[in-house]
């Protein structure tokens, strides 16, 4: 079983659709293995995205990720990584493929509803960014 990292954004969140977010990680095989709701502060937004930090829209990413609430994610499925990226569809809603989540929910390139890891490595990055190990049941 692969463990992925996953957030529910601001966009989402403000618009009640956690509860069909999640609907649709269960439905698709994941178990949830931890899940919090937080606010994330500024500082915890640019560490989480250090790997963007030269990236023309690092501010306004980094902002929006503030601008209000957030569910923390931590999925468990066979290639829980790519599965998840796959069920998010693509960053851009309008190249995503019909069915997956950003197509149906997201607002916009930014505002696209779902975070998810890229990597082994970065996955276990996030995870413990905001899971303590004893707050991850598998
Ligand atoms: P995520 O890391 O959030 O799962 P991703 O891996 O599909 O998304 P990344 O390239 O890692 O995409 O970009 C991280 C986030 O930055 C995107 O989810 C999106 O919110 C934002 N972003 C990416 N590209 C752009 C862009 N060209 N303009 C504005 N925001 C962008
Ligand atoms: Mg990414």
């Amino acid at each position: 079983m692969e463990k992925t990292f996953a957030i529910i954004k601001p966009d989402a969140v403000e618009r009640n659709l956690i509860g069909k977010i999640l609907e649709r990680i269960e439905s698709n095989g994941f178990k949830i293995a931890a899940m919090k709701k937080a606010q994330l502060t500024p500082s915890q937004a640019k560490g989480f995205y250090y790997v963007h930090k030269e990236r023309p829209f690092f501010g306004s990413l980094t902002e929006s990720m503030c601008s209000g609430p957030v569910v923390l994610l931590v999925l468990e499925k066979e290639n829980a990584i790519p599965a998840w990226r796959e069920l998010m569809g693509a960053t851009n809603p309008e190249d995503a493929a019909a069915g997956t989540i950003r197509k149906d929910f997201a607002v916009n390139i930014e505002q696209n509803s779902t975070h998810g890891s890229d990597s082994a490595e970065n996955a276990a990055f996030e995870m413990s960014y905001f899971f303590s190990e004893t707050e991850i049941l598998s």
